[in-house]
């Protein structure tokens, strides 16, 4: 018997996990770093995962 538990939370399709993403600025700061800014996913706001229930379109078979 394989009983295994799952968080509910499932993988976010829109980011596909990842949901947050460094995106440089094109421009250093004045210690020389890189500026990045970080978009996070808008439809799990950064965690990548998502409680709502997936929405199946196919099944391929
Ligand atoms: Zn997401």
């Amino acid at each position: 018997m394989t009983h295994r538990t799952r968080p509910r939370s499932r993988i976010c399709a829109n980011c596909d996990g990842f949901a947050s993403a460094a995106i440089t600025l094109g421009s250093r700061n004045r210690r020389g770093h890189l500026r990045t800014i970080t978009a996070h996913c808008p439809a799990c706001h950064g965690t990548g995962t998502t409680t709502r229930p997936a929405v199946r379109q196919a099944v391929s078979v």
